[in-house]
């Protein structure tokens, strides 16, 4: 029974994902419908979130690699494993952009320069890791939404909660919330790293702040999906801080 919930749970959760950027109509309304009878279902399961070791919770650690043994290193490599898909989506983004051809070294070390901030701050895995000072959760593993990018706050208070170290649904549930970008990454941040490298001259672009854009919470909010707006943000870069 567990076991075939669970992979209902899969399923919703990954068509969800597909569905994610492209539509809005009824048939991601019945998705979302989904998710929440689900979300409530999790939120009723037994919390194991003071257990922390694949020995003490092993049911938590089930598909999860051997090497990982708790529950933190499990969530930081989730946070890290984010942070290498946006720099790959990033690279492959201007690959076929013809402005960044012309600049292919330029543009080459600029993720690379990326690449090595990323691994001076451990690929941001303390977002996720509760035993973080700068994590995003609470010491016991609690994630509150942190509401639309142009709002405040979350409105929605106990709903968009989660606790990951919890039990298997809720890691799995967690999948589903987003780490959503105010200045969008790929709407602007990357178009404007390639166009700041066009038009820089002989101007060093400040890379610290592209990083920042892409991979730190200056940009970044956590939010529960509907929370998270997939429309156009319609914000830009700041000029002043483009170049050194
Ligand atoms: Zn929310
Ligand atoms: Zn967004």
């Amino acid at each position: 029974m567990r076991e075939r919930f669970n992979r209902v749970l899969e399923d919703v959760i990954n068509q969800h994902q597909e569905l994610n950027e492209r539509i809005d109509g009824f048939f991601h309304k019945d998705l979302l419908e989904k998710l929440n009878r689900i979300s409530s279902y999790v939120g009723g399961l037994p919390q194991r979130r003071k257990l922390s070791s694949r020995r003490d919770d092993p049911d938590w650690f089930q598909g999860i690699n051997e090497r990982i043994q708790t529950k933190e290193e499990a969530l930081r490599a989730r946070a890290q494993s984010r942070m290498r898909n946006y720099l790959r989506d990033a690279r492959n983004q201007t690959r076929g952009d013809p402005a960044a051809l012309q600049v292919h070294a330029r543009l080459l070390n600029a993720f690379g320069a990326l690449q090595d901030m990323l691994r001076r701050d451990d690929y941001q895995g303390h977002l996720f890791d509760r035993k973080e000072l700068e994590s995003l959760c609470d010491e016991e593993g609690t994630f509150a939404c942190q509401g639309r990018f142009d709002l405040e706050e979350c409105s929605y208070g106990e709903g968009h909660v989660i606790n990951p170290y919890d039990n298997r649904e809720s890691l799995l549930l967690f999948q589903n919330w987003n780490l959503d970008h105010g200045i969008e990454r790929s709407r602007t941040v990357v178009p404007g790293l390639v166009a700041a490298i066009v038009k820089g001259g002989r101007r060093n672009v400040n890379m610290e702040y592209f990083y920042a854009l892409l991979f730190t919470t200056e940009n970044l909010r956590l939010v529960h999906t509907v929370c998270h707006e997939k429309g156009h943000h319609r914000r830009g870069l700041d000029p002043d801080e483009i170049y050194l």
